[in-house]
């Protein structure tokens, strides 16, 4: 069942505090990604939600690097492509890159300029929400590029942090909340 599913994937999400910088609590997925059965359960509970809520997506999208881990998983299970979104500098070929801002200094996400269509329905994958910082980026450039976002995917989503706020009026969909 449902239940049953998000309680394996609960149990093997490792809390690490103090890293990678002190009064920070990381959230490590490397457990979930050692169990099988917890895996799938946390595709299944992906697929799942997207074959109900988004049946016309036709275009998985992963953050760098931690969405490279499940949007390939999800995209097979919904028989559709993937593509990604990479720090800069990363990938050759014609790229259109947006840049943000971190709690420290800035950063730039970018993407081979052919890797969705416009039109195309998106959905964008990231292992978790905290500021929202670099889903709103990957956002923006699905816009640049004229792809339309369904919504966003997480395994875990950090409340305090108001990333849901920061996304709107798009809607993210997490297995896990803290
Ligand atoms: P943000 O842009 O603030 O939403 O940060 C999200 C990105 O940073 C994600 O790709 C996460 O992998 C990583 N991240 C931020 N906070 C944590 C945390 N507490 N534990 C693990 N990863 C984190």
């Amino acid at each position: 069942t449902k239940k049953e599913k998000l309680e394996l994937v609960t149990q093997k999400i490792r809390p690490f505090p103090d890293f990678p910088s002190k009064g920070i609590l990381f959230r490590d997925i490397c457990p979930l990604l050692k169990d099988p059965e917890a895996l799938t359960a946390a595709i299944d509970l992906f697929e799942e939600h997207v074959r109900e809520a988004y049946p016309q997506v036709q275009q998985i999208v992963g953050l760098d690097a931690r969405g490279f881990l499940f949007g390939p998983l999800l995209a097979q299970r919904l028989g559709v492509g993937f593509a990604l979104v990479r720090k800069k500098g990363k990938l050759p070929g014609p790229t259109v890159s947006v840049a943000y801002t971190l709690e420290y200094g800035k950063a730039e996400v970018e993407i081979q300029a052919d890797a969705v269509d416009p039109g195309q329905k998106v959905l964008l994958v990231d292992d978790l929400l905290a500021t929202g910082g670099t889903l709103f980026a990957a956002c923006e450039l699905m816009k640049k590029q004229k792809a339309e976002v369904l919504g966003c995917l997480v395994v875990i989503e950090l409340r305090d942090l108001n990333g849901l706020e920061r996304l709107k009026p798009n809607s993210v969909f997490s297995l896990v909340q803290y």
